[in-house]
Parts: structure tokens; C-alpha cells; sequence
């Protein structure tokens, strides 16, 4: 593990500029930077006592044609930290308005986060690299603009099992700690993580131009995700429909992989919805055990707003924030505001079908069946309920059904997860007589089968243990050994059969925090 101990202490309050020939090659290329001054506040990293690389992801790093020995010296270590400001960044903090929890706040904006800058991956495609952790900015509000360790490589975990996992994703490049603590309901040790992601612009961004009545900051921000992530709507007849109308295919399509998997986000404000389509702000975010719909982690969600069966609602609510935003472009496109609002709630209505299709055609794969035929729907749905009526955990499974779809010797595992063996037999016999009507081989199936229901998943008691162990002890051992069972997770690995495995009852971690 990469253990650095550079002990950089900054000489003034502010982080200075690099330059010079040891200097660490980002090749920022930034866009954002250059959209009108109210779109952001600019704003250095505040830097810290004491900086120590945790984790450095170097197969990121050089997806995003970053030298990773580079960000492992001295000063790549101090700069993300925040401590340095890397050549050609211009750090600023975002700004957004969001509706937490349903309530409608004009001003959140980036608290805790700068954004350094962009750049262009090996992929050809633009990234964010932001820190997060990193200090205060004018939208602070109360906070302290610190991140803890716990929380940062929570998300560190979680977010790269979601990559692995085939997961649209902010990805995570490094976490540092910083020799400070933050003070919670404890003094905990604070950590600084960077973050990449496709970008930073959220359905809370447009929000808040339109609660200011900004109506030419919408449409500069409009045309600004347009021009970085639905190229193709600007060909379109009416592009504000077409980018709505975009935006809305990819979170149908990212809620129904969330769901596939088991994922609950847990805190799905409009702040914390992505345009590009990824998954963001991961907080007090888990993973099924057991599969129950209405199953909540997070500590902060009393109402179960943002419980797993309730998250393709809470999506389709968010967009339809996004689109009450776009009203005064999509009017001028369609004719006048009422010819707007049937514009935005056609796409709104046609999200559910879209969502329901991902959802049907994913469950389909997962039990096998690649072509859907009168009845397959109700056959998986008639799983699921079986499944929450006898606790059955969601990811073993359909693992386990891999091996059944193999061959009748893989039944005795799958019945052992069901609290009443008997209700998975009732539906096996229903399932067996469908699979024959599928051409492939039981062997070529269960092959496909576990390319979308994966072994390992980052179970919760899992999580905490690391985080536990790296928090209260600098142990970060756990925390390696789970990250990298994570970032395999459709394979059997030898010795690794302990991840695949449900919590035992004393184990079990009922709630999550988002610990911000
Ligand atoms: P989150 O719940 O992490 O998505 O954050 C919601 C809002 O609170 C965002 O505007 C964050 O920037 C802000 N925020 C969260 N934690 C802090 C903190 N420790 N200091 C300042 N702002 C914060
Ligand atoms: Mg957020």
C-alpha cells in the first residue's frame, strides 16, 4: 500500500501555485472555469496539517493519462490534499440549489469541494477531478468544509464496486488523510478524496438558476451539458427536449441497474442527481441484504423517502424538478409555456415505461432468459415476492441461481438462502420448464448469468469493519483486501468465498450515516 508521509505544512492559509520542472502534468483543460462568474465561486483547497497518502487508484490514473508515480510524490501528494494548487487547475466551488428531502433550498452549492479542473481521459471523454474534503468555500453555510476518513473511503469503496460493477459512477482517484481532526459527534480523523466523474452538473445546478429567475443562466447551463454530454441533441429539431429528454433515458436506465443490483443511493436529493447520468454523492448508501422493497439503511431517512423499491419515483420526482427548470426553453422550442408543459410532462409519463423496460429485461437476464416472452415478467416478479416473504438475500441468490440454471445440483444452495426452501422449489419447476424453451446450453447460460449477477458486492458489515479498522487503529489492511474483492465482482476468486457471504445476525448493520 502506498504509505507516503511527505509532512507538507503549508506556509500561508492559501495553497500556492506549482510551476517548475518537477512539476506534477495534470493537462487540465477546463470548461466550466469559463462559464459566466455566477456559475461558481473561485476558491483554493485550504490546506492541512499533515498529509498521508491512504490509496492512490493507479489504474485510474492512467485511464486519465495521469503519471501515477507522479501523484505519489511529495508534491502529487500535497496537491491532492490540497495543501498545493497543480499547474493549469483554477480550484472553484460550484454552485447548486437542491430539494433535500423534498424541501427546496435556493443556495447549497459546493460546501466542501473544489473542483480543480478537466481532463481528457485516454477514452477520449472529459472528466471533473474535484477534492472533496477539501475546506470551506463561500458555500459553506455552517460546515466546516471537511470530509472524515470514514465517510471518504466509504465512498472510496462503494464507489469503485459500483465501477466494477458496470455502474455508471463518479470513480474515486485518491484519499488522503490530513493530520487534522474534524469534529462530528466525536473528533474523528479527517481525509481529503478526489473524486472523477464525468461532471459535477446537477439537476440542483439548474434549480438554481431558475429559483433566481435567471432564465439566460439556465440556458447557458442548458447548452453548456448539451455541449459536454448529449452532443448529439444540438442535431436534434428541439435540443432543451432532446437534452431533457436525454437525461431522463440515463437515470431510467441507472435507477434499473441500482435496482438489479441492489443498490440504495439513500439520499436522493436533486443536489445530489447527476445530469451525466452517473451515480453520485455516495453518503449513507448500501447494498441489499435480505431483499425487502421497502428496505432504508440510512440513518436520516425517517419517511423512507429514498427506500430501494421507492427509488425509481424519487428519480422520476427529481426530473421532473429538472424539467420545470427547462419550462421557459422548451416554450420557445414548442410555442408558448401550455404546448411547454405538455412537452415536459409527455417525457415525464414516458419515464416509467422506460425505467420499468431496463428493469424487466435486467431481471430477465439475471434468471436467464434473453428474449422476453408473455409471462417472464410475472415469473421474476414471482421471485422477488418469494424472496421477501422467506428473507432470501438478494445478491447470493442469483448468484446461486447460476449454478441451478447449470443443472438441478445447484438447486440445494439457492433453497438454503429461503427461509422456506419449499417456496423457491415452487418457482424452480416454473422457471425449469421456461428455461427449455431458451436455446443455449444450461453451461453457456449460467456462463452469462454471471456476467450481470455478481459474487461480491461491498456488504455492509464489511464496509464498517474496514472503516473501522482504518479509523480507530490506521489498520487500512481491511480496507485493501475489501477494495480489491470489490473490484471483481463477477468472479469466483479462490479465498474470497468470505465476501460473498450475508452478515451473520450479530454482524448485520441496520443503519447507515452520511457523516457530513
Ligand atoms: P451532501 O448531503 O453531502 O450531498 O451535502 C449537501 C450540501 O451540504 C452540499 O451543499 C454540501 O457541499 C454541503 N456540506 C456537506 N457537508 C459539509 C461540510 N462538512 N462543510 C460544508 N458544507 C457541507
Ligand atoms: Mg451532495
Amino acid at each position: 500500500m502506498a504509505m507516503d508521509s511527505p509532512n507538507i505544512r503549508p506556509s500561508t492559509s492559501q495553497a500556492s501555485t506549482l510551476s517548475g520542472s518537477d512539476t506534477v502534468r495534470f493537462g487540465f483543460d477546463n470548461t466550466y472555469a469559463k462559464l459566466p462568474e455566477r456559475f461558481y465561486a473561485r476558491v483554493n483547497p485550504t490546506p492541512v496539517a499533515e498529509v498521508r497518502l491512504v490509496k492512490l487508484n493507479v489504474e485510474l490514473a492512467m485511464s486519465l493519462g495521469l503519471d501515477p508515480e507522479e501523484l505519489k510524490s511529495n508534491r502529487g501528494v500535497a496537491i491532492l490534499a490540497g495543501n498545493l494548487v497543480a499547474e493549469g487547475a483554477e480550484p472553484l466551488a460550484m454552485a447548486y440549489a437542491g430539494h433535500q428531502f423534498g424541501h427546496f433550498v435556493p443556495q447549497l452549492g459546493d460546501g466542501r469541494a473544489n473542483l480543480l479542473g478537466e481532463v481528457v481521459g485516454r477514452d477520449g471523454r472529459r472528466y471533473d477531478i474535484q477534492l472533496k474534503g477539501s475546506g470551506r468555500t463561500p458555500f459553506s453555510r455552517g460546515g466546516d468544509g471537511r470530509a472524515a476518513l470514514g465517510p471518504v473511503l466509504r465512498e472510496y469503496l462503494v464507489s469503485e464496486a459500483m465501477a466494477a460493477l458496470g455502474v455508471p459512477t463518479a470513480r474515486a482517484l485518491a484519499a488522503v488523510t490530513t493530520g487534522e481532526h474534524v469534529l462530528r459527534e466525536s473528533a474523528l480523523p479527517g481525509a481529503v478524496m478526489t473524486r472523477v466523474a464525468g461532471s459535477h452538473l446537477r439537476v440542483g445546478s439548474f434549480q438554481y438558476f431558475a429559483a433566481r429567475g435567471d432564465t439566460d443562466g439556465v440556458r447557458v447551463l442548458a447548452d453548456y451539458a448539451i455541449r459536454r454530454h448529449y452532443p448529439e441533441a444540438s442535431q436534434a429539431e428541439q435540443p432543451y427536449r432532446a437534452l431533457l429528454a436525454g437525461v431522463m433515458e440515463r437515470q431510467a436506465k441507472l435507477i434499473a441497474q441500482w435496482m438489479l443490483l441492489g443498490f440504495i443511493h439513500g439520499v436522493m436529493n436533486t443536489d445530489n442527481m447527476s445530469i451525466s447520468g452517473e451515480t453520485i454523492d455516495y453518503g449513507p448508501c448500501a447494498f441489499l441484504e435480505a431483499y425487502d422493497p421497502a428496505k432504508v439503511y440510512s440513518s436520516i431517512d425517517h419517511g423512507g423517502r429514498y427506500a430501494y423499491g421507492n427509488q425509481a419515483r424519487a428519480a422520476q420526482w427529481n426530473l421532473a424538478r429538472l424539467a420545470e427548470t427547462l419550462l421557459p426553453l422548451l416554450a420557445i422550442e414548442a410555442g408558448g409555456e401550455e404546448a411547454a408543459i405538455a412537452v415536459a410532462n409527455e417525457l415525464l409519463t414516458d419515464f416509467v415505461p422506460q425505467f420499468e423496460a431496463a428493469r424487466t429485461a435486467g431481471l430477465l437476464r439475471k434468471i436467464g432468459i434473453l428474449t422476453q416472452r408473455e409471462g417472464d415478467a410475472a415469473l421474476a416478479e414471482d421471485l422477488l415476492q418469494r424472496m421477501a416473504a422467506n428473507d432470501a438475500d438478494f445478491t447470493l441468490t442469483f448468484r446461486r441461481l447460476c449454478d441451478a440454471a447449470a443443472g438441478t445440483e445447484g438447486d440445494a444452495g439457492v433453497r438454503a438462502l429461503f427461509a422456506d426452501p419449499a417456496a423457491y422449489d415452487g418457482w424452480a419447476a416454473g422457471w425449469r420448464r421456461r428455461l427449455e424453451e431458451e436455446t443455449d446450453a444450461g453451461r453457456v447460460r449460467a456462463a452469462a448469468m454471471r456476467r450481470v449477477n455478481p459474487a461480491i458486492i461491498p456488504r455492509n458489515h464489511l464496509v464498517e469493519a474496514a472503516l473501522q479498522a482504518a479509523t480507530q487503529r490506521q489498520d487500512f489492511r481491511q480496507f485493501e483486501d475489501l477494495l480489491d474483492a470489490v473490484s471483481r465482482p463477477y468472479d469466483d476468486r479462490p479465498g474470497l468465498e468470505r465476501y460473498s457471504v450475508p452478515a451473520l445476525a450479530e454482524e448485520c448493520v441496520e443503519h447507515t450515516f452520511c457523516g457530513t
